[in-house]
């Protein structure tokens, strides 16, 4: 049996499947790129766990207090020798991206202190944490005041009045290396190394937070390398290789690492306690497999970049644009391509292909949203997923795929949904 009477039996026609081959024979030399990269990070990931001898004793689980759990001490060493920190904090008991970054901010400022992101407004979620939006315990109860300093119309950063805003009671800098669910470029890691070195060239001591969330493995280097203090993200993202099934990081320098520990569990008690509960062999063999899982992302997301930016979509980023994390967006302009788009992802998944999403109220958002995800793990979105807000200019983000051929299958999947939607014709 031929490969493409595979890709029929799962309802894909001879012309998208046609379109799609020639756009991926197009995409050669870039796929080969991501391929180095993935290869290069890969023996960054294996010098770590062999420099930090890992063995199948950290594997065990622990429950209770989980004093001297060998395995989740071991992690964090891996963690803090791949990322090139002092020190990490890797855990379960962070339950997600936001959570560590609330760990992180909340334990290195005090009253009285400034927080700064020089970048725009942060990811959403954040805009409660810091108290942006009122909110029960955030940081603006606490008295830490935030100041921000948007970037200019094309994208860079406003210097001048970056070094306006730091004063003496700037403690913190907050940079998000992704774009999140915004229009601005992501920034790549040298342009976050020129940020940190301008902001340490206005006041030494400051401390830079670098939200890392998409980014992880899609550089050679991260933002540990160019002078940021701490790095944040999320094991249900790149970092935890879609096996993860939970958890956060935190990994820079020892002593914020010390303040985020002593905020996570209580001061005193710091990295000691903190039971793994069995999750180490995933969160190890995750770390293990993400430079090749993220090399997938990146293959899916640019694909879709240049199926749709040919077919005349706008799409961020486009089609030849250098990459720094695995997010794509794709702007369909109507809600009908939207939900097609969204359908076509769905029926492409490994879980719960045999649904189709709707849009609906979700809460916090003031449009409908649609979402598609099968996911083996609740929300994880270095698996295959989709979504947008259902309001213009009717955008659709795209990420992820735990192997390249999956997040193919979805990209021609969502094509075809279109084209069976009368939407596009090829
Ligand atoms: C996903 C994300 C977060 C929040 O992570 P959650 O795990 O969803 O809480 C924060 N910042 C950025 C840039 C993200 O992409």
């Amino acid at each position: 049996m031929e490969l493409n009477e595979m890709y029929e039996g799962l309802g894909i026609s001879e012309k998208v499947l046609k379109f799609g081959i020639e756009i991926e024979e197009s995409l050669k030399e870039r796929f080969k790129a991501i391929d180095e990269n993935a290869e290069f990070n890969q023996m960054k990931v294996l010098k770590a766990m062999q420099e930090a001898r890992v063995s199948d004793i950290h594997f065990a689980a622990t429950t209770g207090y989980g004093y001297n759990d060998l395995g989740r001490d071991t992690l964090e060493e891996v963690y803090a020798k791949a990322f090139h920190g002092e020190d990490a904090l890797v855990r379960p008991q962070l339950i997600s991206g936001t959570h560590a970054l609330h760990v992180a901010l909340s334990s290195n400022l005090r009253p009285g202190d400034e927080l700064l992101s020089p970048v725009g407004k942060p990811y959403d979620t954040l805009e409660e944490v810091i108290g942006i939006r009122e909110s029960a315990g955030s940081l603006k109860e606490y008295g830490v005041i935030y100041r921000q300093v948007d970037l200019l119309e094309d994208g860079t950063f406003d210097y001048e009045n970056i070094r306006k805003a730091i004063n003496e009671k700037t403690r913190l800098i907050t940079i998000q290396r992704s774009k999140g669910y915004q229009t601005r470029p992501t920034f790549s890691v040298s342009q976050i190394g020129e940020l940190i070195a301008f902001c340490k060239s206005v006041k030494p001591d400051v401390l830079c937070m670098v939200d890392n969330c998409y980014g992880e493995f899609v550089e050679r280097i991260e933002p540990t390398d160019v002078g940021a203090d701490m790095i944040v993200g999320s094991l249900i993202k790149n970092p935890g290789g879609g096996l993860a099934p939970i958890g956060g990081y935190i990994v820079g320098k020892k002593s914020c690492v010390e303040q985020a520990s002593y905020r996570l569990s209580a001061p005193g008690l710091g990295k000691e306690v903190g039971a793994s509960l069995g999750l180490n062999q995933s969160f190890y063999q995750g770390l293990f497999m993400s430079p090749t899982t993220v090399a997938g992302a990146l293959k899916g997301a640019i694909f879709a970049a240049n199926v749709y930016e040919k077919l005349g979509f706008a799409v961020v980023p486009n089609s030849t644009e250098s990459r720094h994390d695995i997010i794509q967006a794709v702007t369909l302009g109507t809600p009908e391509g939207m939900v097609a788009f969204c359908r076509g992802i769905q029926a492409a998944a490994p879980v719960d292909s045999f649904v189709s999403p709707e849009p609906w109220d979700m809460p916090g958002y003031d449009a409908p949203v649609i979402m598609a995800a099968g996911a083996f793990v609740q929300g994880s979105s270095i698996e295959l997923s989709a979504d947008g807000p259902i309001k213009p200019p009717y955008a659709v983000y795209f990420q992820g795929g735990l192997t390249w051929y999956h997040a193919k299958l979805g990209i021609l999947m969502s094509l075809q949904k279109m084209v069976e939607a009368g939407i596009v014709t090829l």
